[in-house]
């Protein structure tokens, strides 16, 4: 089933067309309602006249987050207060939060994306999804809901945490879909088995997860420990929130919506496009917005896309999995770690639980980096010898994948704190000093 078959399966020659009727369109909107990109276009010397394809748009200048904190709250805004219905501020780890606003199209806009979505992974009117993403600023619970709600399936508005009443909700019910952060549906499936609920007695199926970057090996732990079939869903507060893409039932990319989210890729340092295919740093236009719309917004993301028509039919052009945000990554001793390939070797070893913890210090002037996994019950032991040998394997398996030797430290399993939302796997001292 598709949602929205002409535009989903559109030919590409006509895609652009489409994308270049929709810029010209959002940049004369930008251009006459919010000072700040009309003063950036003039420092260009570009008008909306410069701009008559989606080619142009490498005219336009970028948009980064620090421009969103610097026209906190309204700023950005390009229709009037009265127009905008909705506010959404993300959790914005350090500073101000970002705040953005919706116009009645543009909700009905991020209703229709997220219900491509859920069609895209076999999602119907007849089923029930229970909604563990966060209600309230964060994007997440609000926009699930409404793309649920569009679709005519029936939502239940958990909301995160409360973890023993979403599974008992989720038995009772029977909910069949389950959309939450990775992390929190490791969190649940481990609940699950401790609850001692036989697995028969769910009716989960299928698993809508995102808002935080995961391994194909994530998926794999979370598709075994729940017994459901795991889907990506992609997106951010600035753009729209969750639904700027989705994984279809071939999980083989993440498909973006790219009549409404026009994506480039871009070399991080050079801000130049990069070779088809190649990976770099993602960047969007909101094509269709008219509350808040982003132009060339940089996501900071790193991916790669892929053009080619996909075994599902659609056209809309695909996403690789997000290795990380440029800011997760870490630089320890001059080498770059990403959390993600920490994650791939932990999820390789059987012997371990997907849980850790990575610091990040500076000592002596030196950056040290220590993972802290827990081990499995079966292979916990009291036995000195045996723990060291599982530690000497985790670690070379570390070194030959990230390059540097980080001091692994194996805790007892349940010992690491779970997520309910965004996992925080990452603390970095260094950045106290
Ligand atoms: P915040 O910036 O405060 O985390 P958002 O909810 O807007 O708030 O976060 C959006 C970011 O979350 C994206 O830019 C991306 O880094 C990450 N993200 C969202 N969905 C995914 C996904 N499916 N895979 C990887 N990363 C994701
Ligand atoms: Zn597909």
């Amino acid at each position: 089933m598709i949602w929205n078959e002409t535009i989903e399966c559109m030919d590409r020659e006509e895609m652009r067309k489409l994308q270049g009727i929709r810029l010209k369109r959002v940049v004369e909107r930008v251009y006459h309602n919010t000072p700040f990109y009309r003063k950036k276009m003039q420092e260009m010397g570009v008008t909306p006249d410069d701009i008559e394809s989606i080619e142009d748009i490498v005219k336009l200048p970028f948009t980064v987050k620090q421009d969103l904190r610097d026209n906190y709250p309204f700023d950005l805004m390009a229709a009037p207060m009265s127009e905008i219905v909705r506010l959404h501020a993300s959790s914005g780890t350090t500073g101000k939060p970002i705040v953005v606003g919706y116009t009645r199209k543009d909700l009905s806009i991020w209703s229709e994306v997220v219900a491509r979505c859920l069609t895209a992974v076999g999602v119907t009117k007849q089923d029930m999804v229970q909604v563990a993403y966060g209600y309230g600023l964060f994007t997440g619970g609000l926009g699930l809901h409404g793309g649920i709600e569009n679709l005519g399936g029936t939502v239940i508005p958990m909301s995160s945490g409360n973890t023993q009443k979403q599974i008992q909700l989720m038995h009772d019910f029977g909910a069949k879909v389950l959309a939450c952060t990775p992390s929190y549906a490791l969190f649940l499936g481990e609940t699950i088995k401790d609850s001692g609920i036989p697995r028969e007695e769910f009716l989960l199926k299928t698993g809508i997860f995102g808002a935080e970057p995961w391994t194909e090996n994530m998926r794999k732990e979370i598709e075994e420990s729940l017994g459901i079939k795991a889907y990506d869903i992609y997106g951010l507060t600035e753009i729209i929130g969750p639904g700027v893409g989705g994984e279809c039932e071939c999980q083989n990319g993440t498909h973006l919506w790219e009549d409404h989210f026009f994506p480039e890729i871009v070399d991080p340092v050079t801000l130049q496009p990069v070779e088809p295919g190649q990976q770099g740093e993602l960047v969007f236009t909101a094509i269709t917005k008219e509350g808040m719309p982003m132009i060339r917004y940089r996501t900071r993301d790193l991916t790669s896309l892929n053009y080619e028509k996909c075994a599902c039919g659609r056209t809309a052009v695909r996403m690789a999995r997000i290795l990380g945000r440029s800011d997760d990554m870490m630089i320890i001793r001059g080498v770059n770690v990403f959390p993600s390939q920490v994650e791939s070797v932990i999820l390789e070893l059987p012997e371990f639980e997907p849980h850790y913890l990575i610091i990040v210090d500076r000592v002596n002037n030196t950056d040290t980096l220590e993972i802290q996994v827990e081990v499995r019950s079966e292979f916990y032991s009291d036995e000195m010898n045996k723990m060291i040998s599982l530690k000497k394997k985790i670690t070379d398996c570390m070194q030959s994948v990230i390059g540097i030797q980080p001091k692994v430290k194996l805790v007892e399993p349940r010992s690491i704190e779970r997520s309910m939302g965004k996992a925080k796997r990452v603390i970095d001292n260094r950045k106290l000093v």
